[in-house]
């Protein structure tokens, strides 16, 4: 038994939650580092050190808005990338496993609300059920 997916549940390839995981990471660390100087600059009795933390704590939070920006613009990409490619396959359906054309097998009609598309890969045979609500 072959598994059934639905297209339309994309989830993103492990490769883009990489990217944004990381930096993720990395604007959490800012923001905590940032908390901790301000903590430091609060405690501090010598208005030296104090300025120091209060500098210190100023650069962190930068790092951080910088790092949220790259954030946005990594995802703005990743959409534009995604949208571009599925341009360029226009509206085929494309098998996941194999890349090739998949070809109609049915359409049932389900309770009024949904139909069911049945696709078969022309290449490997894969099978595709796909629910649409009704227009
Ligand atoms: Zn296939």
């Amino acid at each position: 038994m072959q598994p059934i997916l639905a297209f339309t549940n994309r989830v993103a390839p492990p490769w883009e939650m990489a990217v944004l995981q990381k930096l993720g990471g990395q604007i959490a660390d800012c923001w905590a580092r940032a908390e901790e100087a301000e903590r430091r600059a609060s405690e501090a009795t010598d208005l030296a050190v104090r300025a120091d933390h209060e500098r210190a704590a100023k650069s962190w939070r930068h790092l951080a808005r910088s790092y949220e920006f790259v954030e946005s613009l990594e995802r703005f990409l990743l959409d534009a990338e995604r949208a571009k490619a599925a341009h360029a396959r226009g509206r085929a359906i494309c098998c996941p496993y194999c890349g090739r054309g998949m070809r109609l097998l049915g359409i049932e009609h389900e309770l009024d609300s949904r139909d069911v598309f049945s696709i078969e890969c022309i290449g490997c045979g894969h099978l595709e059920v796909i629910g649409a609500p009704t227009r």
